[in-house]
């Protein structure tokens, strides 16, 4: 029955017309001019069969980055940092290869990923350590550095074109461009602008939630081995700068084996066990809860009548859920933020919901309130260098140790008589309490734990379930970075 309905539409088809011609719907012009637009750019990048044949690129880059609304001070002009990449891809062995050397924000980095086919290596090496991926990704690991060369989004089209829509026609710095898009294997669609007269990429864009628009710029384009690559890049998140490239150099088909090789002089870790998935709660001492999961955590201390909280991170509405299930009356009545990075002014809704007072620091006021429900009626109480909570059973005191390398003004907040301090971006403390060398932001932090004189014995985060001891701050403070190798392309 079905089959018959199946011919007797087709030879009724063929009756009207030798071909079949579809009407112009929007879709369908949409999807043949995307055709179009490709077609030309793959002629533009040397031909169908170069991009086709593009199996291999190496590049090694210059980075400028700015650290939005995560700079040491709370407004613009946003802290600049420099890195030195390295990126190596070969599609045929699925093998990637990225290096990153670098600081910013108080940390110092020297990372390497390999990737080749179903293994995958971590390089620390300011650390010294090699440690196994557990599943290694090609497709996601090899997005970011597609995104920003221009001839692999080209290559993405050629093989993905049946993704690819014509969005309309749009003038971009005084020159007519067409607008296609391209959906990658991993992340949301991109919109390509392709230049009506060069064929070339001239911007791409894209929306990525919760940062908003991410707009990436191919300027300055040189032609390797006929293909055309942009010289610099620049990407902006809601029209701000975000990183500038300058790429040093460019090579398209050779072998990347030599870069692929892991580091044999270095140790071999496992990796760290995954923070939990669920919400969880510690008690660190009678009254002093540290919770959270996933990398970020909060501390609440119950006081006599009622409860304060330390921390801002992601997710402080369901951390104060699973609180409940163990104090279950005693109002929140203080939130104390610990800087003003957009990471730690999440929780600022939520303690305002609670109807609680946010302590953080005069200069953050701006930040705190544009995090708010309501910027207007949000209580704040200033903390100027110490605030102290004294209920005559327990004693918190919120202590500004800032300037820092990460911020110009920091809290953490301390329990003299339980000796536990909680800190916020200072400390890195992996769930397998394997130290790395001090970071300059640990420096600062021990160095301000000795000025006071505090007696610490335990150290909780806002971005790790465990608790620390001092010694492991110790330890991390005696080891030094093990190799500051140069990246070689
Ligand atoms: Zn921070």
């Amino acid at each position: 029955m079905k089959k018959s309905i199946v011919v007797s539409i087709a030879a009724s088809l063929m009756l009207v017309t030798p071909y079949v011609s579809a009407e112009d719907t929007l879709p369908l012009k949409a999807v043949n001019r995307a055709g179009e637009v490709i077609d030309a750019a793959l002629e533009a990048y040397g031909g169908t069969e170069a991009i086709a044949n593009l199996n291999s690129v190496v590049r090694k880059s210059h980075f400028t980055t700015w650290a939005t609304n995560q700079s040491r001070s709370p407004g613009p002009p946003w802290d600049q940092n420099e890195q030195m990449s390295f990126s190596a891809i070969d599609f045929e062995n699925e093998t990637f290869v990225t290096k990153n050397k670098g600081s910013g924000n108080g940390f110092d980095f020297n990372l390497s990923q390999i990737i080749e086919g179903e293994e995958g290596w971590q390089v620390n090496y300011r650390g010294g350590t090699v440690t196994p991926i557990a599943e290694p990704d090609f497709n996601t690991t090899t997005g970011p550095f597609i995104r920003v060369t221009a001839p692999l989004l080209v290559k993405q089209l050629q093989n993905r074109r049946q993704t690819s829509h014509w969005l309309g026609e749009v003038e971009f710095e005084g020159r007519p461009h067409d607008v296609i898009t391209l959906v990658m294997e991993v992340g949301p669609a991109l919109s390509l602008y392709f230049d009506k007269e060069t064929h070339l990429l001239s911007r791409s864009e894209r929306v990525l939630p919760p940062f908003g628009q991410v707009d990436y710029r191919f300027t300055n384009y040189e032609t390797v081995d006929g293909i055309p690559f942009s010289k610099t890049f620049k990407l902006f998140v809601n029209d701000e700068p975000n990183i500038y490239i300058d790429i040093k150099a460019t090579k398209v088909n050779q072998s990347i084996k030599n870069h692929a090789v892991v580091p044999k002089d270095l140790e071999l870790v496992e990796v760290a066990p995954p923070p939990p998935t669920e919400v969880e709660l510690q008690e660190i001492k009678e009254g002093v809860f540290l919770v959270g999961a996933g990398n970020t955590y909060a501390m609440f201390v119950e006081m006599d009548d009622h409860i304060i909280a330390v921390g801002g991170t992601a997710g402080i509405p369901d951390r104060i859920k699973t609180l409940r299930e163990k104090v279950k009356d005693k109002p929140i009545k203080y939130g104390v933020m610990t800087h003003h990075h957009n990471d730690h002014v999440l929780g600022v809704p939520a303690y305002q919901a609670e109807d609680a007072v946010v302590l953080t620091v005069k200069e953050h006021e701006a930040v705190m309130r544009a995090a708010a429900t309501d910027a207007d009626s949000l209580k704040l109480q200033f903390v100027k260098d110490k605030y102290v909570f004294d209920d005559g059973n327990r004693k918190l005191e919120i202590i500004d140790i800032g300037p820092t390398p990460h911020s110009k003004h920091l809290l953490v907040a301390w329990l003299p008589e339980e000796g536990i301090l909680f800190e916020a971006d200072h400390f890195p403390n992996p769930t397998n309490g394997r130290m790395q060398p001090a970071q300059g932001v640990t420096k600062r932090l021990a160095e301000a734990i000795d000025t006071m004189g505090l007696d610490v014995k335990f150290i909780v985060g806002a971005h790790s379930p465990r608790i620390a001891s001092i010694d492991d701050l110790r330890r991390s403070l005696a080891l030094r970075p093990v190799k500051l190798t140069q990246i070689s392309p």
